[in-house]
């Protein structure tokens, strides 16, 4: 099973910033409403993610680490309507066999919190540990034991940028999540709960750019839109960044930047556009997020639809 972790760690563990995104799925999965994440050297030594969600209770545990063992899917066809983040139940598995590995937990109601161990896959016993409510996943090391792996790491700066973006886009989807970065020991970001995008947008590029952002919403019958594009005059000095969320989870999707692009065009040089952070909402199955196993890239049922509905909205808004 440890070449298996293996090869699944390949497939959805690329690099520092690959494993703070699971673990930061995790902990919006459990509910958590205040998230601390804490890297050292770029993620390559250390990551570590504490949470306040609802935890794993100690006879659990070490189905956690567990190939394929998730508590999210119930019956093969929950596969088509995923509501949760994860759902394959192989990132904790994945990620436990490319490095030094401790999670540690305290669901309500459990008096200690316990705590179970890998290094390279190899598991340890469950020990129970002092430690308030929640989980806190500590991940060192990384590929420390997949030479072939750390060798295509970049420098830490730049799995640091990785990572810090992995955190901006969990942070931007949750505004109203209390979370820290910290890196090498130094607070990046430490966002308290915010009332609404907006605000939340303000702690990140400032409230001069935040007020000039146009809001954006409309409701079809496959999808209700919604967020904040940047104003077209805006384009010139303006800080990169096309934010595109479905259900709450950032994903790429070349059909709707060209939407994107296309509603500014004319309005601003070729290729500059402002930053936007928009918002899809669909029902579960009008979206297939099963594509790739990290979930960024989508099928849409009906792309030409969405495509013409982000175009016409923004066009709508901009020519207000
Ligand atoms: P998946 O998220 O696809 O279910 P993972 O390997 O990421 O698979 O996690 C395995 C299981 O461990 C989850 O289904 C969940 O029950 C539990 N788990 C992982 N992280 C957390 C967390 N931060 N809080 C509570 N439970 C967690
Ligand atoms: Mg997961």
């Amino acid at each position: 099973p440890e070449v298996v972790n293996q090869i699944a760690a390949g497939e959805v563990i690329e690099r520092p910033a690959s494993v703070a995104k699971e673990l930061l799925e995790n902990s919006l999965d459990a509910l958590a409403t205040r998230i601390e994440v804490d890297v050292a050297a770029g993620g390559t030594e250390l990551i570590r993610i504490a949470d306040d969600g609802e935890g794993v209770p100690e006879e659990d545990l070490p189905l956690a680490l567990t190939q394929h063992a998730t508590s999210k899917l119930r019956t093969p066809a929950d596969l088509f309507t995923v509501a949760t983040m994860g759902f394959r139940g192989e990132a904790l598995a994945s990620i436990a066999s490319v490095s030094r590995f401790k999670f540690r937990s305290r669901p309500e109601g459990q008096e200690l919190a316990a705590e179970i161990a890998a290094e390279g896959g190899s598991i340890t016993p469950v020990t129970p540990r002092g430690g308030p409510l929640g989980t806190t996943v500590e991940v060192r090391d990384l590929f420390f034991n997949v030479p072939a792996r750390r060798k295509f790491l970049k420098t830490n700066a730049t799995e640091f940028g990785h990572l810090a973006e992995q955190f901006t886009r969990v942070a931007l989807a949750n505004p109203r999540l209390h979370a820290t970065l910290r890196h090498n020991g130094k607070v990046v970001y430490d966002l308290p709960p915010a009332v609404d995008l907006r605000d939340r947008l303000a702690t990140f590029f400032g409230s001069k750019i935040a007020e000039r952002l146009i809001p954006v919403s409309s409701e079809s019958d496959i999808a209700r839109l919604w967020g904040f594009a940047g104003h077209p005059g805006d384009s010139k000095g303006s800080r990169k960044g096309n934010y595109l969320f479905l259900n709450g989870r950032w994903i790429t999707d070349r059909s709707l930047q060209h939407a994107l692009s296309e509603a500014y065009r004319g309005l601003v040089m070729i290729g500059r556009h402002p930053i936007s952070f928009l918002f899809l909402e669909t029902a579960p199955d009008a979206a297939d997020v099963n594509v790739h196993p990290t979930k960024c890239e989508v099928r849409f049922r009906d792309s030409s639809s969405l495509y013409r509905q982000l175009l016409g909205t923004l066009r709508t808004e901009f020519l207000k």
